[in-house]
């Protein structure tokens, strides 16, 4: 047995733990398990980019494939300062469980660079982009490794990727990357998708709890483009987005935020800080206020022992990867809050990458309705999977719908065999 890797840190020490439970109760074995925890491939890079001053400075940038049994491998590309080997090992793990939870043909992947975007220049990001791309090129392709936007990158980001990988090989290879723009093969539908597909779940789970959606309160933690879409899809169905944050500040208003105006607001300042007729909350008492809906949609490991003692939702909507700690699930999994767990909640996103890539490699597009009902049908039938199969074997949310999501990856496991 490994018992130290490049990898140990808090989160990937928790997305361990988290599959270490369900390989417990799903009975698998010493070394399979070990083959299914550990990540298969790793690459891990320096990026040397010229700054805008003239000077060369050195980040330091990853790709970590977690496995390849069942096709290439699929995850985001972030850029952040906090980005670690283990965070992003931690984060190719959650993606394998979540695209067999989907039923997708795909490993999980993800990828980071260690830097602070919103400290460079376009140009610096770019520069970055394109030499991190040139590094990765031994182990993406559209049927390798396919990456696609994640905190910190963007559309653009996709198209530079998708521009410098195909100069290398000498011909467009749309299929290279997801999320990009639909002018260069990218999919209607799939900047919204992983907000669409909270906003739909969200809307299941409050039917399942007799909520109506009319008047029923939300609170929304990170305003990227996972929260904004969610809280916009939701406002059509006349919910109250009464609170949401982003890395400066939150703001909360009781009769819910207005968001045309709100859009309007962070086009002008880049920040939700500031909105007229709202008041100021922390980043810590916005995940503590009384509402119906709670979304996270920032990063990992914010809802913790700590702070799980006070939550006052009824839905816990896990649109981040990895927002409760191990801790907190211990706590939650008692309480009668009803969690939707993040490798089913936000897999909107991925499920429209695949049908991106999908019409790539097909060279035939779809239309927005045509994305949009194949990824509410998907969504819905794992939906109820995911709670009958909880209620059949009387399990938390989470252990539901990473047990299903975990057999499916060590049954194809076991079917291939070991080669040799
Ligand atoms: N970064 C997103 C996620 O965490 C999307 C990945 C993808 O579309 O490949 O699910």
């Amino acid at each position: 047995m490994i018992t130290q890797t490049v990898f140990d840190s808090p989160v990937f020490q928790m997305a361990c733990e988290q599959y270490d439970h369900i390989a417990d109760w799903l009975g698998i074995g010493q070394s399979e398990r070990e083959r299914a925890r550990l990540p298969k491939r790793t690459l891990v890079v320096q990026v040397p980019v010229r700054m805008d001053d003239g000077r060369v400075e050195n980040f330091q940038g990853y790709r970590v494939q977690h496995h390849l049994t069942i096709g290439p491998t699929k995850g985001g590309i972030r850029y952040h300062p906090d980005v670690t080997i283990g965070e992003v090992a931690a984060l190719a793990m959650w993606m394998s469980w979540k695209c067999a939870l989907v039923g997708l043909p795909f490993g999980g992947a993800k990828g980071g660079v260690t830097c602070d975007p919103r400290k460079m220049s376009i140009g610096e990001i770019e520069r970055l982009t394109r030499r991190f791309t040139q590094e990765l090129i031994p182990i993406i392709g559209p049927q390798v490794d396919i990456p696609a936007p994640d905190l910190g990158t963007n559309e653009q980001t996709m198209a530079w990727i998708m521009d410098s990988y195909s100069t290398q090989v000498g011909h467009s290879v749309p299929g290279i990357v997801t999320g990009k723009p639909v002018c260069i093969g990218g999919s209607l539908g799939r900047r919204e998708a992983t907000g669409r597909g909270v906003a739909y779940l969200v809307n299941r789970a409050m039917d399942t709890l007799k909520i109506p959606a009319e008047g029923a309160s939300v609170v929304i933690q990170g305003f990227g483009n996972v929260g904004f879409h969610t809280a916009f899809a939701l406002s059509r169905h006349r919910t109250r987005i009464v609170a949401v944050s982003d890395y400066r500040g939150g703001i909360y208003c009781k009769e819910g935020l207005h968001l045309d105006k709100l859009a309007v607001h962070i086009q002008k300042t880049e920040s939700v800080v500031g909105f007229e007729g709202a008041e100021p909350v922390s980043n810590e008492e916005l995940l503590t206020l009384p509402c119906d809906v709670l979304i996270p949609a920032a990063v990992e490991r914010q809802v913790t022992a700590d702070n799980v003692g006070k939550l006052r939702c009824r839905i816990l909507a896990e649109a981040a990867n990895g927002p409760t700690t191990v801790e907190a699930d211990h706590v939650l999994r008692k309480s009668d809050i009803f969690l939707l767990p993040d490798i089913l909640c936000n897999s909107g996103g991925v499920i429209v990458s695949y049908f991106e890539w999908v019409q790539d490699l097909q060279n035939f597009f779809w239309t927005e309705a045509e994305v949009n009902d194949r990824l509410y049908r998907i969504l819905e039938q794992t939906f109820s999977h995911v709670m009958q199969f909880a209620k059949r074997e009387k399990l938390y949310h989470r252990d539901a719908a990473m047990a299903i999501g975990v057999k499916k990856v060590a049954d194809a496991k076991k079917v291939r065999g070991l080669f040799p």
